[in-house]
């Protein structure tokens, strides 16, 4: 029998770290954790309800576990019955679930990603291998031709998770195509925007994945360098990153000839600078240069020209994570999965006001009604929705009317939501939709860099704006002022950051302008 406590990020800030030394004390203790395994893992995604707690192999879950429910636990993973006082009950229906895949936050997801986290200590290699890891790397090494390799992930329409939704397999076969003798393959770590938190907890509870993707897309690429760069301020994440590099290059799968295939690969960790546009795929290459993190014009495509103006591929973690089982599975089973345009699953950072937070993990398509009711256990405090945002900063939000939705990316940025990096954010009925546009604003106007007018001073006057009308000193003319403030900077804007800063304005104006309009009157 094995037990997963989770040491997650919000497992960790509920003490999870006690719970865990508590089980390997208990297990050292006493006859009943003779051959318990105790193991220390990454996010399990039910964040809401941590610390929580897997008992192996049948899966028995336990949440809010605290150092006192330690000896019936290790002894029930002994005996195989349940601890029945600590079994879950549902916080709104009082459904009562033992097994990991019957609890309602579960039940509803499909985890091919993020599955593992409760199976692998993530600083042990062998717990990756010993659930298929690295198997693709393989394939891709000694079964496939680089060509190969990127036609599958092609066909798998794999796109890209950082935002965008650029297909991968074609920014690979840029790169790949590119000229030039060095070429370069860079994992984006720096998950910077409010709400959104699943990259780390991906890559921080099972961090070979990112990598065995890595190196397949260096292979198919033809990179014998790659960067990890990832934000300065996560010492459990960079903890796990350096062991995974040091426990790859140990076992030959980093380095020179890596699997005796001939083939060499090495991989630098870079920190961002602590600003938000360090992010931003360019300015992350000019970091990684050594430079200020300053965005540069897009009509210089980093695959082609990136960093040190080589070839340089950058997918964000979960976009690299995919790779290794669409190189294992096949493009076919890949696509069967999603819809038409989006194809596989979608991690999704769920928070705002929902009566169960964390990770998640649906097939594309999914309708967010199942993931804010059915996996989110609907609006907490008995509140009726009133919009879900996605995106962050950059996002825009949709009323609760649209809940049916599929989460596909051209279905929501039809919307006005684009799914962004995946941080999903319900909003109830006493949501000031105002104070949201604002609040978004003020964070972006502290995260330019300032190289553009439009950004630096377009954002602080919608700001300014929209601090007036929040404040009942609107004026008439307010919501044409701040669209034409919104034209200029969506349209001349150097990069993403000052170009989207207007979408979730833009999507309030779309759905709730009355609300606009109301409080405008009321202060004229
Ligand atoms: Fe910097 Fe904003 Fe211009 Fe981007 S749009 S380069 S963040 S000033």
């Amino acid at each position: 029998p094995s037990i997963a406590v989770c040491a997650g990020a919000a497992c960790h800030g509920l003490d999870s770290q006690r719970v865990a030394q508590a089980f390997q004390a208990e297990v050292a203790r006493s006859d009943e954790g003779a051959g318990v395994e105790v193991r220390v893992t990454g996010c399990h995604g039910y964040c809401e309800k941590g610390p929580n707690v897997v008992v192996g192999p049948q899966e028995i879950c336990y949440f809010e576990v605290k150092p006192a429910d330690v000896p019936e636990i290790v002894e029930s993973a002994r005996s195989g019955r349940v601890v029945e006082r600590l079994v879950y009950r549902h916080p709104v229906t009082g459904e009562k679930a033992v097994h990991l895949n019957e609890v309602p936050f579960y039940r509803h997801q499909t985890r091919l990603l993020i599955g593992d986290n409760t199976r692998i200590d993530p600083m042990r290699i062998d717990d990756y291998i010993a659930v298929g890891g690295y198997a693709a790397l393989a394939k891709a090494l000694f079964r496939m031709k680089p060509e190969q390799i990127v036609d599958e992930v092609k066909k798998a329409n794999l796109r890209g998770r950082g935002g965008g939704g650029f297909p991968a397999g074609q920014k690979w076969e840029t790169a790949r195509n590119a000229p030039g003798d060095e070429r370069y393959v860079i994992v984006n770590g720096h998950e910077g925007e409010p709400g959104a938190f699943m990259d780390r907890a991906l890559f921080t509870g099972n961090p070979h994945k990112v990598l065995e993707g890595l190196i397949i897309g260096a292979v198919a690429i033809g990179s014998h360098k790659g960067f990890i760069y990832t934000r300065h301020d996560s010492p459990q994440l960079i903890a796990h990153i350096r062991q995974a590099l040091a426990q790859a290059e140990e076992y030959g799968l980093l380095g020179d000839d890596i699997l005796g295939s001939g083939f060499d690969f090495h991989v630098e960790l870079h920190f961002d600078v602590g600003i938000f546009v360090s992010g931003e795929s360019s300015a992350l290459m000019r970091s990684i240069e050594g430079m200020p993190p300053e965005p540069r014009p897009k009509y210089i495509r980093t695959s082609v020209a990136g960093i040190w103006d080589r070839p340089s591929n950058l997918n964000n973690v979960e976009t690299w994570a995919n790779v290794p089982q669409i190189i294992e599975k096949g493009a076919d089973w890949y696509a069967s999965i999603g819809t038409e345009g989006s194809k596989g699953t979608k991690l999704v950072s769920l928070s705002g006001n929902v009566v169960d937070s964390g990770v998640v993990e649906v097939p594309m398509g999914t309708p967010l009604r199942t993931i804010v009711h059915d996996i989110g256990g609907g609006v907490a405090g008995g509140k009726q929705a009133k919009a879900v945002h996605f995106g962050g900063p950059m996002g825009g939000s949709i009323p609760a009317s649209l809940i049916d939705a599929p989460l596909d990316f051209d279905a929501l940025a039809k919307l006005g939501a684009p799914i962004g990096a995946g941080g999903l954010l319900v909003m109830d009925e006493d949501t000031d939709m105002v104070e949201v546009a604002r609040y978004f604003l003020e964070w972006l106007t502290q995260e330019s860099c300032g190289k553009c007018v439009p950004c630096r001073e377009g954002m602080w006057q919608t700001m300014k704006v929209l601090e007036n009308i929040g404040k009942g000193r609107g004026r008439n003319g307010d919501i044409a002022r701040l669209e034409d403030l919104n034209d200029v900077t969506g349209a001349a804007c150097l990069c993403a950051l000052g170009k989207t800063a207007a979408d979730p304005l833009k999507s309030m104006l779309r759905y709730f302008r009355d609300e606009y309009e109301a409080r405008i009157a009321r202060g004229e």
